[in-house]
């Protein structure tokens, strides 16, 4: 049996999670609130891993945060490469995916109106600038442009038909959080051998650095494994900044061990949420921090903690048919 994956929009540039089947119209808002409770995205873990006060903010008070060129920039560069993929094998050239720039940019713009704000005049959106921003709106597209291209020297999309792209996936871990997230593209092989690609707009990490941008992609193996009783054969980081490509085969042991450290982390975070302890820790990513000014680490005051709903534990799925040859792990077995 093979658990249906469900299709969901792309994370917004910047801001609060990506909307989920937790934010879907008609949802009680208790329920909304306790949904995206139990549920655990590899950012928010990454979140949590470096900063509790930031994963709170993030996930309890749902803070807006402004949306940053880079990070606009990916958002339309990930648009055009699931774009692309609607037209046929033939016609996915390079020359196809630049002139997808500015449309897919028009559509973003209606889509998150507070990007347009990254160039006002340009947009007529406001009064400052002119024709600075305006050049500054140009340089950027192509800068994205460029992103693209660089893409082609690293796959060639004529060859491939991607099984999923932008695709939400979502697994319950049993006592634990509820898997979820967003995978840029899923390939398939006749055989059903899975290919897991995400895209980075960056560069790719020195190799010091290479297991914890990897760890995404295990989260994402993990909630497949868990929801289609399939361990993924190739997971695939593509970094369009410096044009390299990393990959992985991940086994059961690499995903059992993903497990063990999720569960830790959720541990960890749902001791929080009971002391009501979400403790700053300042580093490297205050840098980028939208909230220093709230933050007692730069002698500022949280808002007060809002009040929400205890997430109660999500039943656990049977575990697919395919995962029961030998060696094959039951899902209740791996708790605790
Ligand atoms: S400013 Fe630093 S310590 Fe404060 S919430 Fe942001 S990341 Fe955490």
């Amino acid at each position: 049996m093979t658990v249906p994956l469900q299709l969901e929009p792309a994370a917004p540039p910047g801001g609060p999670p990506a909307p989920g089947p937790a934010d879907a119209p008609g949802a009680d808002e208790e329920e909304r609130a306790a949904r995206r409770a139990r549920g655990l995205s590899p950012s928010r873990a990454a979140d949590f891993a470096r900063c509790p006060l930031l994963y709170r903010f993030r996930v309890l008070d749902r803070l807006p945060e402004a949306p940053t060129e880079a990070a606009v920039r990916g958002t339309l560069v990930h648009a055009v490469l699931d774009r692309l993929f609607d037209l046929p094998a033939p016609q996915r050239t390079v020359e196809a995916a630049r002139a997808l720039v500015e449309p897919e940019w028009r559509a973003l713009r209606e889509r998150e109106p507070r990007v347009a704000a990254l160039f006002p005049a340009a947009d007529g959106a406001g009064e400052a600038g002119g024709p600075a921003d305006e050049a500054g709106l140009q340089r950027w597209l192509a800068s994205a442009g460029r992103l693209l291209e660089r893409w082609f020297d690293l796959e060639d999309p004529t060859r491939l038909e991607p099984s999923g792209r932008e695709l939400w996936v979502e697994a319950p871990l049993e006592g634990g959080p509820v898997l979820r997230g967003i995978v840029d593209r899923v390939d398939e092989t006749a055989a059903g051998d899975l290919r897991v690609v995400d895209y980075k707009t960056g560069r790719a990490p020195s190799e010091s650095f290479e297991s914890a941008a990897l760890f995404q992609l295990r989260f994402y193996a993990l909630a497949l494994w868990r929801s289609r009783g399939v361990v993924p054969r190739v997971l695939q980081l593509v970094y369009l900044g410096s044009g390299e490509v990393l990959r992985v085969s991940p086994d059961e042991d690499d995903l059992r061990a993903t497990e063990r450290k999720v569960r830790a982390l959720w541990e960890a975070i749902e001791q929080a949420r009971r002391d009501g302890d979400w403790r700053p820790n300042p580093g490297r990513a205050c840098r980028w921090c939208d909230h220093q000014a709230r933050c007692p680490a730069f002698g500022g005051t949280p808002p007060p903690l809002p009040l929400l709903p205890v997430p109660p534990v999500p039943p656990v799925p049977p575990v697919p048919a395919e995962a029961d040859g030998p060696g094959a792990p039951d899902a209740r077995e791996q708790v605790g």
